[in-house]
């Protein structure tokens, strides 16, 4: 009985650890394949800045596949410490945009630039030091809930990454399990909802504080209450912060310094919201028709 409990026992470890390693290769694959899309260049120096930098892309077309354009000719401003927001129908290249600031793929004409520096230039790690996600799918790792929310910031404290969670609203919920911000998430551990894991990632972008802040509809998963709280929250960190903002709620962008209404890839229309709604094209259009919705 003991000799065979203890195999078997064996057994249950290993085939976890060979698990988590399957799950940690698979992440690692799909890591190892984004790296090889973009390379530092022989002595690449790190990105240099001081404060919130602006962020320029100038006359950018990218393309994940050669025969596919996705992005054309795109160019804009963010100025330093300032909002510009991204709206368009699904499909139309929002999230590529912030993929190509984070620099997981290399522009095929035209250049980005964080505070002068052309990303292709600087380490890629320095860039994304520099940058705070939001993303619209959030992956947790397969580790407690402290880890993933100080994943942002290694070596935070238990009280700045409460701080944090209380900030996204996701501190009573964690309280509220048996082991608290010890607990597992992830595949093998606690299942969140969409909208908590949504809320985890902003903890993470909180406490990471860096000063370029990219919010992919970073609160679409969120019911409208936790939305409208999250928002405030999101919008006060973004003060004085460089920030692209793609929303699905154009509520969420009336204060932005420009909109940029994409369509197929391209720029359709560029304002203020005022000036926006003055044109009566496009954008006029979403607003009245959220305006109805609401
Ligand atoms: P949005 O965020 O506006 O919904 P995306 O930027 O995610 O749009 O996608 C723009 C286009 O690029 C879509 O047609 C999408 O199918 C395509 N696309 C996105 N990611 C990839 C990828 N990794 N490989 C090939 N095509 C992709
Ligand atoms: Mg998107």
């Amino acid at each position: 009985m003991i000799q065979l409990y203890i195999p078997l026992n064996f057994l249950g470890v290993l085939y976890r650890e060979i698990k988590q390693s399957l799950t940690d290769l698979d992440k690692m694959f799909v890591l190892m394949d984004r790296e090889r899309e973009v390379a530092d260049v022989p002595g690449a120096q790190a990105l240099a800045l001081q404060g919130a930098p602006d962020v320029v892309f100038d006359r950018v077309s990218f393309a994940y596949e050669s025969d596919r354009p996705i992005l054309k000719d795109i160019s804009f401003t963010i100025p330093a410490g300032k909002t510009v927001a991204v709206v368009g129908p699904s499909g139309s290249g929002k999230s590529t945009l912030a993929r190509l600031m984070f620099r997981f793929y290399d522009v095929q004409q035209g250049n980005i630039c964080i505070a002068g520096q052309d990303i292709r230039q600087v380490t890629q790690s320095s860039v994304r030091q520099a940058l705070g996600i939001v993303p619209q799918d959030t992956v947790l790792f397969n580790d407690s809930v402290a880890y993933n929310i100080a994943y942002g910031r290694p070596g935070a404290s238990q009280s700045e990454i409460e701080g944090a969670a209380r900030s996204a609203r996701i501190h009573d919920f964690i309280a509220s399990t048996p082991k608290g911000y010890q607990t597992s998430v992830g595949e093998r551990g606690l299942k969140l909802s969409g909208g908590e894991k949504q809320r985890v990632a902003i903890a993470r972008t909180l406490l990471k504080n860096p000063p370029i802040l990219v919010f992919d509809e970073a609160t679409s998963a969120l019911d409208s209450a936790n939305e409208r709280a999250i928002q405030a929250e999101l919008a006060s960190v973004s003060q004085n912060k460089t920030t692209l903002v793609i929303a699905h709620r154009l509520s969420t962008v009336v204060d932005a310094h420009e909109i940029l209404v994409m369509e197929a890839g391209q720029i359709i229309e560029r304002g203020n919201h005022a000036e926006l709604l003055a044109q009566q094209g496009r954008y006029a259009s979403m607003w009245a028709l959220q305006q109805s919705a609401d």
